[in-house]
């Protein structure tokens, strides 16, 4: 067979070629942009010539910290097209931990949305290595700022190329991007995608038994473009042609209704804080869902209650899946198989609430220390990832590489059981994040700054469940003798250091903590404890 390379670039082509009148729909600070991808495909030939210009070459890094819009989309395609690396970032990380992370990914450019301006324009003087920003708005004009030098996208994009040429030569194994996730100790670590792994992830994406995503589909990722390329679905609905909706910043229950309603979405994906603030927008508000197919929905496990509020009141199918950024995401998706469909209610529920089996293309397993567990939904063990869209090692990072990256397989951290249909279900994580609206808190940073006041003794941050953001941060406190502190007192002396939605939402004050044999905190047994606590509060 020939080798011929699966590149991110024959994607936009693809689009440009066989799907010129098919459009983007996006939602920005200005309003609703409707493009054709004739239209974005040019845009995006044109922002290659643009940094080709900035003197941006194969295997430069060029960061974007947007929504999700049509700018953002151009993006996507016109930096690993010309061989350079996408490197999305998370506007939600605190500011030391964007620092770290542009320098660290040595970003040459960054393309930023202009409610972002004020927070890069606080780090500027800390980035290494940025030569040039760009602000993604509507005006040809830039805005005053401190950042300098400061060009316009929209006036670069009316200037440059609309029909230059990517004639890089590219190995499908050459970067594309790149997406940073959070560690339990230290700054967080750097995935790289191949445009390969990219490539093989959208066909296993638009596979019927996966998204099933097809021509025919408007498709609405909600989840951020700057979690794991907004799970793939942009790659995979501008390679098929779909229609897109990209619904911008601030995409409220309300808005995203509108947006489903307007242009009659088909399917769409995103945490499962988004979709309960949608459900219960539906039962306030008087909206037309019928184009709806598929709701996608991951980060956090999705509660039943979300899955069967979907589908028994609203007819909305619902599907829970999961994945990781290590994972470009997808490695399993819930879905029943022919001979279950009959089952009673509560036992369709029960499998369609686990996170589902391994897509077609991966290899798991499931292994505690008797080795691989028994496939009987009860046995526990460390969910392990194989495939070739699945990293193997993190960005220059030897020594939290070697700690994930062992035996060809990815170690994930997330423990697991199997059923003997193949179903995985997540049942705890080893790693020790919170995990709040999709976004993750470090118990371990919180826990180091409690202990460096100085009439704290020990502290340990548990997550609790919390309905809307799935889990929420609670610390519990031992204070020295003698000591007297306030609640208050104590988020106080967090408040400064921290962004605010990171700070627990309540402190509980202790005798002790319980611990393990070698003295570490003993954390399932806390998070019981406070799960009690909480349970005995209430009544
Ligand atoms: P991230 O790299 O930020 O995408 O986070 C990946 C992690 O989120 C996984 O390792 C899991 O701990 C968690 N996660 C993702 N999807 C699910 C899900 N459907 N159910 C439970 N946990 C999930």
């Amino acid at each position: 067979m020939m080798n011929t390379p699966l590149t991110v670039t024959s994607m936009i082509e693809r689009a440009e070629k066989y799907f010129p009148k098919k459009e983007v729909i996006s939602r920005t600070l200005g309003g609703i942009h409707r493009l054709t991808y004739k239209e974005v495909g040019e845009r995006t030939r044109a922002l290659s010539s643009a940094l080709e210009k900035f003197g941006i070459e194969k295997g430069d890094r060029v960061g974007t910290l947007a929504w999700n819009h049509h700018r953002h989309l151009e993006a996507y395609f016109a930096i690993p097209s010309m061989g350079a690396v996408l490197h999305t970032i998370n506007i939600r990380l605190p500011e030391e931990h964007l620092i770290h992370i542009i320098n660290h990914a040595e970003d040459k450019v960054l393309l930023i949305d202009p409610d972002i301006l004020p927070m890069i324009e606080k780090i500027h003087q800390e980035l290494e290595t940025v030569e040039a920003f760009i602000v993604m708005g509507e005006d040809y004009f830039v805005p005053k700022s401190e950042l300098d030098p400061l060009y316009s996208y929209e006036h670069l994009i009316a200037e440059g190329n609309s029909s230059y040429e990517y004639t890089v030569e590219l190995d499908e194994n050459d970067p594309a991007g790149m997406c940073y996730t959070s560690a339990t100790t230290g700054k967080p670590k750097g995935v790289v995608y191949s445009h390969r792994g990219i490539t093989l992830h959208s066909m296993a994406f638009s596979m019927v038994d996966t998204a099933g995503l097809s021509e025919s589909d408007v498709a609405m990722p909600v989840v951020p473009m700057f979690h794991v390329n907004a799970w793939g679905m942009p790659f995979g609905a501008t390679w098929l042609g779909s229609t897109q909706v990209l619904p911008g910043p601030m995409a409220t229950p309300k808005v995203l209704a509108e947006l489903i309603e307007t242009y009659k979405v088909t399917a769409t994906a995103g945490v499962p804080t988004i979709w309960l603030g949608l459900l219960n927008e539906l039962d306030t508000g008087n909206y037309d869902m019928s184009s709806l197919r598929a709701i996608l929905c991951g980060g956090s496990a999705a509660p039943k209650a979300l899955i069967q509020g979907f589908e028994s009141k609203h007819g909305i199918p619902f599907i829970h899946a999961y994945g990781m950024t290590e994972t470009t995401p997808l490695v399993t998706l819930a879905r029943l198989k022919s001979y279950q469909t009959d089952l009673p209610e509560e036992e369709r529920l029960k499998i369609r609430g686990k996170q589902g089996l391994v897509v077609p293309g991966l290899d798991v397993k499931i292994v505690n220390e008797n080795g691989e567990v028994n496939r009987d939904g009860e046995d526990m063990g460390e969910l392990l990832i194989r495939g070739p869209w699945i990293a193997d090692e993190y960005y220059k990072d030897e020594e939290r590489s070697a700690e994930s990256f062992r035996d060809g397989w990815l170690h994930t951290g997330d423990v697991a059981t199997m059923d003997e249909e193949g179903n995985i279900e997540i049942v705890d994580r080893t790693k020790d994040l919170i995990k709040s609206g999709g976004e993750w808190i470090s118990s371990v940073e919180l826990e180091n700054a409690l202990m460096g006041h100085e009439g704290i003794f020990e502290a340990a941050v548990v997550s609790v469940p919390h309905p809307k953001w799935q889990e929420r941060p609670v610390a519990c406190v031992v204070l020295q003798d003698g000591i007297e502190l306030t609640k208050e007192d104590i988020m106080a002396y967090l408040e400064p250091n921290f962004v605010k939605w990171w700070l627990p939402d309540d402190v509980i004050f202790m005798d002790d903590i319980p611990k393990t044999s070698v003295g570490k905190f003993l954390k399932r047994a806390l998070r019981e404890q406070i799960r009690e606590h909480y349970s005995v509060e209430k009544n």
